[in-house]
């Protein structure tokens, strides 16, 4: 099970909830990104780890104030 990094911001940059709160913390959650369910019961759920805010468990995005700018957190390098 791989774990995600939280990605160093630099000057002036701050994690925000992508669902308006404003400043948030992110949290590592397990997204299914593959469900399969058989007529047996069986249940194959692929699970991958990703981000979310801690508030309201939205997308995070990285708020820069320097270039007025949002990032989602996935594509923010
Ligand atoms: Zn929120």
């Amino acid at each position: 099970m791989s774990t995600l990094t939280l990605p160093a911001l630099k000057e002036g940059e701050e994690f925000v909830c992508d669902s308006g709160c404003g400043s948030t913390t992110p949290e590592q959650y397990d997204f299914e990104y593959s469900r399969e369910e058989f007529p047996d019961g069986r249940v194959i759920s692929k699970t991958e780890k990703a981000w979310r805010s801690a508030c309201c468990h939205a997308c995070v995005l990285v708020y820069s104030n320097l270039a007025d700018s949002f990032t989602a957190i996935e594509d923010y390098a």
